[in-house]
């Protein structure tokens, strides 16, 4: 059995190895390494394959967000709701833009932002929302556009985690995660499901003005050469990750159905089980099925419920399975982001998933004898 990896990054690459080398040398052969035409490739496809009429790559997911606050034109003292249970990059750039970052919890079963929990964090200061679409599923857009709409908020949508996934609105409407809201953001960090060889990011909006100022603001603020108008970032994809984005692409969603193939297996194997609690999928299709296109399992993540994750952990670790703990402590309560206007009973929720999570190997290269020792040794000891 080949060594099980967390993300199989070598085995992907072998099949896409001849296009990703020789657009690299093609790349090294031009010197076009800045906003070349991969780069401007890259972008149209992008644009196409997620039905959203602007792409605009930058330089990480953390980039990504930020930019798209400051395209918003979000002002100091502005709040902005966000999950407590996500990647810090979300309440980061909230805070470096000297905002107010108003955390709220989150749902256990699909671990994305709780909807009543946002409705009350509103006040008269509230201007937008970001919702994480965390492990590859989409949040509430539909309570959340609704929210949104009533009060007079931007939709602002993290979606490092689940490009690819499609949201299947009340009415039966599908769209792209990430396309939705005012603005989306994603990542392309080489773990991501959509990952390039280095850092790398994109901004996506419909609004055809948003998307002029963000692209100056990715540019230094510049929309005509040495002509500053708005304060920007240097954030820029560079070419030769563009180039393997472009290989990669057209595999997306092969990608995401191998994602989804290994997930439905995991969860058949802990089908029953007592002590564990699969992922739950929504959007009506109950997810874990052949024909599913909401999930795209970027983490698969179990909620340990008799107290022994952390040695699970261990144990795992001991049997050279790797796994992962996302996250292990709840925003509200780093140093960094502390807030004396926080309340612990708001975060019962994330407050005990960070005591029970633990995501297994997650990658399109899995195979069915290492999913069969994975669920066997976490069931045995879960057991034991
Ligand atoms: C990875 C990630 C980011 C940041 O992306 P980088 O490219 O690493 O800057 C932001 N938000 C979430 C939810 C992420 O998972």
């Amino acid at each position: 059995m080949r060594k099980i990896q967390m993300v199989d990054l070598g085995g992907q690459y072998e099949g896409i190895k001849d296009q990703v080398n020789s657009s690299i040398a093609t790349i090294m052969e031009t010197s076009a390494f800045i906003n070349g035409p991969e780069v401007y490739a890259f972008q149209k496809e992008l644009e196409d394959y997620l039905g959203v009429k602007h792409v605009i790559p930058c330089a990480n997911g953390t980039d990504a967000l930020q930019i798209a606050m400051m395209g918003l034109g979000l002002e100091p003292g502005d709040e902005v709701i966000t999950a407590d249970f996500t990647f810090a990059a979300t309440v980061e750039v909230i805070a470096l833009l000297q905002l107010t970052p108003v955390l709220v919890d989150v749902y256990p079963d699909t671990f994305n932002i709780d909807i009543a929990a946002i409705e009350k964090a509103i006040t008269p200061r509230t201007k937008a929302i970001v919702p994480v679409h965390l492990f590859g599923q989409c949040a509430n857009m539909d309570a959340i556009l609704a929210l949104a709409e009533k009060h007079n908020l931007y939709v602002i949508e993290d979606n490092a985690q689940a490009i690819g996934a499609n949201h299947t609105f009340n009415d039966g409407r599908k769209q792209k995660a990430g396309t939705m809201g005012h603005v989306g953001s994603t990542s392309f960090f080489p773990s991501k499901n959509l990952g390039c060889y280095g850092d790398g990011g994109a901004i996506f909006t419909n609004d055809d003005d948003l998307a002029h100022t963000l692209r100056g603001i990715v540019n230094h603020g510049m929309y005509e050469r040495y002509h500053h108008d708005v304060v920007g970032v240097n954030s820029r994809l560079d070419s030769i990750q563009a180039a393997v984005l472009r290989a990669k692409l057209p595999k997306l969603d092969e990608y995401c159905n191998k994602r989804r193939e290994a997930a439905r297996k995991y969860s058949s194997a802990f089908n029953g089980q007592e002590h564990i609690i699969v992922p739950k999928t929504v959007n009506g299709c109950e997810g874990i099925c052949e024909t599913c296109d909401c999930h795209v399992f970027h983490q698969y993540t179990l909620r340990i419920t008799n107290g022994t994750r952390d040695d699970l952990v261990k144990h795992l670790g001991e049997n050279g399975i790797p796994c992962g703990v996302y996250y292990p402590i709840p925003l509200h309560r780093q140093k960094a982001y502390a807030d004396s206007r926080f309340n612990e009973s708001d975060f019962a929720v994330t407050n005990q998933l960070v005591n029970e999570v633990i995501s297994l190997p997650m990658h399109t290269e899995l195979d069915d004898e290492q999913i069969a020792l994975i669920t066997a040794t976490v069931i045995g000891f879960v057991n034991s």
